[in-house]
């Protein structure tokens, strides 16, 4: 902040009050004149200045349009008190967290400020609160052609974003696109402030420009509604393809999300592979993925092997008691409670979470326990890709380049979270295994043989009834 304010009194003391990287016109009063065109504020607008600087852009344009009312919004402290010495309304306070009532301002505009925020989509939806039905949200920034941020995000605490990028967080946010354009600068402020060199470092293969947006009334995004009515969501990341999909489908709410992700202790390496390269493309955008640990082998051994079929003198308690059967034996639904239901369903809890999402579809059940928008045990459901269907799955993570285990192509119809399940018989992972790990395939078939055993075994009895 020490560096930003000297930086501030150097530009001023240069006679630069307008501190965007590039200007659409030759001087300062030109350029915001252009601004104001291209925002287009409607009479007697309340305009709302976010990341106002030293209030340079609201003063010209008030000198341009005196019907405008300015609220000016600055986090940094000396900005703010010249804003107020020049008898600005201005408030000190950061731009994702705007003290103003819902629904009070008509348009919200950004001079080279968006740029700074960690997470556009959350700044979006923050403005989307402020402003009236049909309000305007103004970006003035850089438009990213190429390259990354990374640079640019260590010198400058600034980032540019791809145009598709922005309107695809702003469609998320709830507003619509009335016009982007990208502009020629009249003066490349920031290259002149840094040099050449540096400048061609630091921020690299950009351009100035501008959006309008609308906010949109009809229609909002369901994920957006989702997400704009939680403040603790948690993502379900399994490592199959749909979570895949769903996770990357919803890329611009990783910071808004807790993605958790379960452990039994039993996984495929190919599934391993997967989530390895998930939790490196979140931490790349600062997001950590939370691993929930459990142990299915101590499930297993207390409760004996899952099964698709329990019979009942090998089950627990009561069956074995009274049968003396020595193979114990529990239902797969009762193992994946023991050793992935619960203890995700503890951690939600544990954390607060109140809306969970998962990429669950519709055409994976016969009639779905939960559809997306449901609430219950507490929690709202968020399926965001419910009504895809395989295909458009497959599809959209080969056009995207992202993981799949290699056990889909062997005839897998799910991801198996397990190597040594005995259940999940519809699945069909057996030939993956068979010819990718066959010592533990070797084992699953003699674990099947035995439980098979004991389903003849119930089964000659019913069988010799029915005779
Ligand atoms: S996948 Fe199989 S072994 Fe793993 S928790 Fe579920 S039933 Fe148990």
């Amino acid at each position: 902040m020490r560096q930003l304010e000297s930086a501030t009194d150097a530009l001023m003391a240069k006679g630069m009050t307008v501190f965007n990287g590039a200007l659409l016109e030759p001087s300062e009063y030109g350029h915001v004149r252009r601004l104001l065109q291209l925002m287009d504020p409607p009479a007697g607008a309340v305009v709302l200045d976010a990341g106002c600087g030293v209030g340079a852009v609201a003063t010209l344009m008030g000198a341009e349009r005196p019907d405008l009312e300015f609220i000016l919004v600055n986090n940094n402290e000396h900005q703010a008190e010249i804003c107020k010495a020049s008898g600005l309304n201005v408030h000190l306070a950061d731009f994702n967290h705007l003290p103003i009532a819902d629904g009070t301002v008509d348009v919200v505009m950004f001079n080279f400020a968006m740029c700074h925020s960690a997470d556009w989509f959350a700044t979006m939806r923050e403005v989307r609160r402020v402003l009236k039905p049909g309000g305007v949200l103004f970006i003035f920034d850089y438009v990213r052609a190429s390259g990354d941020n990374l640079v640019m995000w260590h010198r400058l605490g600034a980032a540019a974003h791809t145009n598709q990028a922005v309107c695809h967080s702003a469609a998320l946010a709830g507003f619509r696109l009335h016009e982007s354009l990208i502009h020629e600068p009249a003066v490349n402020r920031l290259r002149e402030v840094m040099g050449p060199d540096v400048f061609d470092v630091v921020v690299g293969d950009v351009w100035p420009a501008t959006w309008r947006f609308v906010r949109q009334e009809q229609g909002l995004d369901p994920v957006a509604w989702a997400m704009s009515r939680h403040t603790r969501v948690g993502f379900q990341f399994s490592g199959g393809r749909d979570s895949t999909a769903a996770l990357y489908l919803l890329r611009p709410y990783w910071h808004q999300m807790t993605i958790y992700h379960l452990d039994t202790g039993d996984q495929f390496p190919a599934t391993r592979d997967v989530v390895a390269r998930v939790e490196a493309d979140l931490a790349a955008t600062g997001v950590k993925l939370e691993r929930i640990v459990s142990d299915v082998s101590a499930v297993r051994e207390q409760f004996g092997m899952p099964s698709d079929l329990v019979p009942v003198d090998n089950h627990a308690y009561v069956g074995r008691h009274v049968s003396g059967r020595a193979l114990q034996i529990q239902s797969r639904y009762e193992c994946c409670a023991r050793s992935l239901m619960h203890p995700m369903h503890q951690r939600m809890i544990a954390d607060g979470i109140t809306l969970i999402v998962r990429g669950q579809r519709d055409d994976e059940f016969n009639r779905p326990p939960y559809r997306s928008g449901d609430v219950g045990e507490g929690f709202e459901f968020l399926y965001p890709i419910q009504s895809w269907t395989g295909e458009r799955v497959s599809a959209y993570l080969q056009d995207e380049g992202l993981p799949l285990a290699d056990y889909y192509d062997s005839g897998a119809r799910r991801a198996p979270e397990c190597m040594g399940c005995t259940a999940w018989w519809d699945e069909g992972r057996a030939a993956y295994m068979r010819q990718k790990h066959p010592a533990e395939h070797a084992v699953l078939v003699r674990n099947l043989a035995e439980i098979r055993a004991e389903i003849d075994r119930q089964y000659q009895f019913l069988t010799g009834e029915m005779q």
